[in-house]
């Protein structure tokens, strides 16, 4: 008998999996899949951190599965050559998955399966994911739809009648040749995990989100700590928005009993916005699937003529650019491959004003780092970042003025940045003013123990500013934005929103 094969990619759950569920009710045998696709290891925006992620969240997968009386298939390689594997031996009748909103590599993965199927008279169902809708040509009605799937009632791991065993395990990242990249820390891996955070941010933790998530410190602890959970797939959109519209109406009705209920129901709204952000911004790779490669406003991108300066890269990849709020960021960024929003925004705003490098390269070095990654938010917010979308305000982050507002007495600085854990505090965010006298009293000689500021910060930035408003325009580059706007642009307040123009705008101080 033919079997239906269930396809994990970054979906790796069993509650709230639809594609799972239709396999369980087909009355076929069922394989449930996992490819470790050798090509994407060669991908410039993919790291160990991320493949030993998603193995972790796989054998927490398989021992779920397992409970109910499914396996998880391991493959390594193609994901042709696997499923053609596995249709010579049983004879596939359908292929079932998420539909995924990658990078451009798995957009092109992605036809070879299709021509695959089709030549081999495969039906493969793709099932929505999250709240992206395929095949929308502008983002009119885009909305209505998210908010109507969130809604959808969430299903329970099913149970298989005839599950097919595999022989095997899911492998360790060694066992396939690679080295593992250790962290200082890494969250508890799977779907049990990803609830249990869920359930202690909505319920213990989460009350001062709003105004902890701009600090790389307080964040982690308010902030959710959700997105490596969402881009290895261990938890659904729509739990997490359930489960948060559910807290925010007990919270109201039973405001007596909930100290500070109204910071409670301020930080849940916030974080709630934020979980529509993320499906907004992979919508918009799911409209443009060479967001990784192309800029969405390419003669703005080709204006600006950014290069690669491999000192300047090589000194922000590292930690060792002389500002000191920055460094401590980078620093962190790798030793934990997880930050905050505002610091990520940060990094890349120094990488493209400051140092002006090319936003591909900074991207994927980003892009590696990120535990979390999601093509999707990622390749948007790049171009956010790095002022190529034609349609945002430029942010352009004072490096000096985060670290006074987010760390003023310096305190983490000195934790990632030990070189200058004896600077006095009036110094810690701009070092390079102590006099020699006090450099040398305290062992920290600037640009022997730890560099001087690799440009000047204040005239790099406004330069970057200018340049940058000079390549917005032009006749071509403002019509480009315009589409960009019409195309992908946000609904919500379309009276407020417009291209911007290079004269348009204010520059504003973040
Ligand atoms: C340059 C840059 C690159 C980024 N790359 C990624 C990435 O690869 N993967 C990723 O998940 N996020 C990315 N972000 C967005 C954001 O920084 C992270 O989602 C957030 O820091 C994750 O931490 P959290 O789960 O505690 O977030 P919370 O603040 O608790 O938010 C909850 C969830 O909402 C979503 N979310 C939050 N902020 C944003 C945002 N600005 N845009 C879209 N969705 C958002 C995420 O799914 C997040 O898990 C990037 C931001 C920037 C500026």
């Amino acid at each position: 008998m033919p079997v239906d094969v269930v396809w994990f990619k970054r979906d790796l759950r069993a509650r709230d999996h639809v594609p799972l569920l239709s396999a369980s009710l087909s009355g076929r045998p069922v394989i449930c899949l996992y490819i470790l696709e050798t090509e994407r290891l060669e991908q410039d925006d993919t790291d160990p951190i991320h493949i030993q992620w998603e193995l972790d969240c796989a054998a927490d997968l398989s021992r779920t599965l397992n409970d109910s009386g499914a396996s998880l298939h391991y493959g390594l390689g193609d994901a042709t050559e696997v499923l053609e594997a596995i249709h010579l031996e049983h004879g596939i009748e359908r292929l079932l998955s998420h539909e995924e909103t990658g990078n451009s590599w798995s957009y092109s993965r992605d036809i070879s399966v299709s021509n695959f199927c089709k030549s081999k008279g495969i039906k493969w169902i793709e099932y929505p994911n999250n709240g992206v809708v395929r095949r929308l040509v502008n983002r009119d009605g885009w909305k209505r739809e998210r908010d109507k799937r969130m809604r959808d009632s969430l299903s329970s791991p099913p149970i298989f009648k005839e599950g097919i065993p595999f022989d095997g395990t899911v492998p360790e990242l060694e066992d396939i040749g690679f080295t593992p990249r250790e962290l200082s820390y890494r969250p508890e891996p799977g779907e049990r995990a990803a609830i249990d955070r869920l359930d202690s941010f909505l319920e213990r933790d989460g009350k001062e989100y709003r105004w902890a998530i701009s600090s790389p410190v307080l964040s982690i602890k308010h902030g959710s700590g959700l997105s490596p959970y969402f881009s290895s797939g261990s938890l659904s959109m729509r739990r997490a928005v359930q489960k948060t519209n559910l807290r925010i109406d007990w919270i109201r009705k039973n405001k007596s009993q909930v100290e500070g209920h109204g910071d409670w129901i301020k930080s849940l709204s916030s974080f709630r916005r934020r979980l529509a952000w993320r499906c907004h911004f992979i919508q918009k790779m799911e409209m443009k699937s060479d967001l990784d490669m192309v800029a969405q406003n390419p003669v703005i991108d080709r204006n600006m003529s950014r290069e690669m300066n491999i000192e300047k890269f090589t000194r922000w990849k590292s930690g060792k650019t002389g500002w000191p709020f920055l460094d401590a960021c980078m620093r962190q960024l790798s030793s934990t491959g997880w930050i905050n929003f505002r610091m990520r925004a940060m990094m890349m705003s120094a990488a493209s004003y400051n140092l002006w490098l090319p936003w591909r390269e900074t991207g994927s070095y980003l892009a590696r780092q990120f535990i979390d990654y999601e093509p999707g938010i990622h390749w948007s917010q790049i171009g956010m970042q790095s002022g190529t979308t034609g349609i945002n305000t430029i942010r352009a982050y004072s490096m000096t003025k985060q670290g006074r507002d987010q760390d003023p007495g310096g305190g983490y600085i000195r934790k990632w940045v030990p070189e200058l854990s004896m600077v006095p505090t009036k110094f810690i965010h701009e070092p390079w003013k102590m006099p020699l006298e006090l450099q040398e009293s305290i062992s920290c000689v600037i640009g022997d123990s730890y560099p001087a500021p690799v440009v000047d910060e204040v005239e790099s930035r406004k330069s970057g500013i200018s340049r940058s408003y000079s390549a917005r325009g032009g006749e071509e580059a403002r019509l480009i934005s315009k589409e960009v706007l019409k195309t992908h642009g946000s609904r919500r307040r379309p009276m407020k929103r417009k291209a911007e123009s290079s004269t348009s705008t204010q520059q504003k101080l973040f």
